[in-house]
């Protein structure tokens, strides 16, 4: 190989450059997603190789053909969105293709998935095969990702292939691999307790609702009785929740808890991926 080149920046979106070869110099770029691959241990920077801010690690890991499942591997703030993104995803055996069920662009029918990563894209929504790419090939960046089965909601990993890194694929070891197949029911198992917890959550939220509308109701309502009145005010108060004991970010006070529109899917919000 010639002497190191810089990349070359060019103007326009940072996935456009997923066809151009990766480049050989690296810089400091943002934390990679996987622990122990920061520049120093206290450190919240990663060598990204500038052309497609790929962290040099993954993209050596990638080269030697490791894929992983291990949810593990992440940093501990990054694993629940691994799992959210894995609960959108059929996994099925190795061989077959894994479908997406999460949201679909409804103006261009491209798949997407929500995930605000600073420093690596502009966009918020990615193509699901590029996030599968991240959680088990490693953080490439927007290094470009192809399908071996051309299915265009597959999101198995074995059948998406890094595009311009130069990995080493061997679909026949991965098939074999006794340590991949238990990272794999690992990963089933952890998105089931994921979903439960979820469901927990949605389900005591429900109830709490309908506890504030029930006391709203008959606090408002002219026929109950001053003894309902009474002890509504005075449980609410031991219980530190009656109005004057509250203060305005506690979500007691709210029928509806106030959403965070950032993760919302909108139509206006291109997918420049593939
Ligand atoms: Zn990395
Ligand atoms: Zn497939």
């Amino acid at each position: 190989m010639a002497e190191a080149q810089p990349s070359r920046r060019r103007g326009g979106h940072a996935y456009g450059r997923r066809f151009h070869q990766m480049s050989n110099t690296a810089e400091e770029g943002e934390l990679c997603l996987y622990v122990g691959h920061a520049i120093g241990r206290f450190s919240e920077k990663s060598m990204r190789y500038d052309s497609h801010q790929a962290c040099t690690r993954c993209v050596a890991s990638a080269r030697e053909g490791r894929l992983s499942f291990d949810v593990n591997r992440l940093l501990k703030r990054w694993r629940p969105k691994a799992l959210e993104f894995w609960s959108n995803v059929d996994i099925g055996a190795p061989d077959q293709c894994w479908n997406w069920h999460g949201k679909i662009n409804t103006r261009t029918k491209q798949p997407q998935f929500p995930w605000r990563r600073a420093g690596i894209a502009s966009s918020t929504q990615h193509h699901p095969q590029r996030v599968a790419m991240w959680l088990t090939w490693g953080d490439l960046g927007f290094t470009g990702v192809k399908t071996t089965c051309g299915n265009k909601y597959c999101c198995n990993p074995f059948h998406l292939i890094p595009q311009k890194v130069g990995v080493f694929v061997d679909h026949d070891s991965y098939h074999d691999s006794f340590e991949l197949a238990c990272e794999l029911h690992t990963l089933k198992q952890q998105i089931h307790d994921y979903q439960m917890d979820k469901a927990i959550e949605k389900e005591v939220e429900v109830k709490r609702v309908a506890e504030v509308q029930a006391r709203h109701d008959m606090l408002l309502d002219v026929d109950s009785g001053y003894n309902d009145r009474f002890e509504a005010v005075l449980t609410d108060m031991l219980e530190g929740r009656h109005i004057s004991q509250t203060e305005a970010e506690d979500r007691d006070m709210y029928r509806q808890i106030p959403t965070d529109h950032a993760h919302e899917e909108s139509d206006e919000d291109e997918l420049t991926d593939f």
